[in-house]
């Protein structure tokens, strides 16, 4: 099942989880461009995680604007979620354990365009794994998704039959 994210001005996306995923290299654009809607539940869940108040939760961290009844938006600061901390070109979220299902289920992609653009704002075309990602398990699984996507490619029947044509 999709879920629904609120565009920083105020349109709405789609995304549908799954695909073709890569660990997070944590450029933070998603962060910036996009916006959680989150219910009741969540808010008093993460209201809680932080110690605060549903009250207090909602003036510090909530949106006045509610896009429905019964669902929110996070504040935004410095033109990206309040819970989003810059170190360098990185974005890491300050409520990583209590972060909104619709967050969770935001996996990173070489097919979102968030991501793509994300990957060209860290070093465009010439950035090395090593420098994507400092723990090791996500570079070798950064590398396990480049090796199928080239599986893929060559296993693609239009590409053998062009193979064959050249032949
Ligand atoms: S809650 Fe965390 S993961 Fe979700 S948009 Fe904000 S900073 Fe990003
Ligand atoms: S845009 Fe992609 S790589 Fe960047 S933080 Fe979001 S999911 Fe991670």
């Amino acid at each position: 099942m999709g879920i629904t994210l609120r565009t920083f001005d105020g349109g709405e996306k789609q995304h549908f989880p799954g695909g073709k995923e890569i660990p997070c290299f944590r450029c933070g654009l998603c962060c910036t461009l996009l916006q959680p809607q989150i219910d009741e539940i969540e808010v008093r869940h993460i209201a809680l995680a932080l110690g605060l108040s549903r009250s207090t939760f909602q003036k510090r961290y909530l949106n006045i604007y509610q896009p429905k009844p019964g669902i929110y938006l996070l504040k935004r600061r410095r033109e990206a979620c309040i819970f989003l901390r810059r170190a360098g070109k990185r974005g890491f979220c300050l409520i990583q354990r209590v972060k909104p299902q619709a967050c969770r289920r935001w996996t990173a992609s070489l097919t979102l365009t968030e991501c793509q653009e994300g990957l060209k704002r860290l070093g465009g075309d010439f950035l090395a794994p090593s420098q994507l990602y400092d723990d090791p398990e996500e570079r070798s699984a950064f590398y396990q998704r480049m090796k199928d996507e080239q599986k893929e490619a060559f296993s693609h029947p239009e590409t053998s039959e062009q193979g064959q044509e050249i032949k």
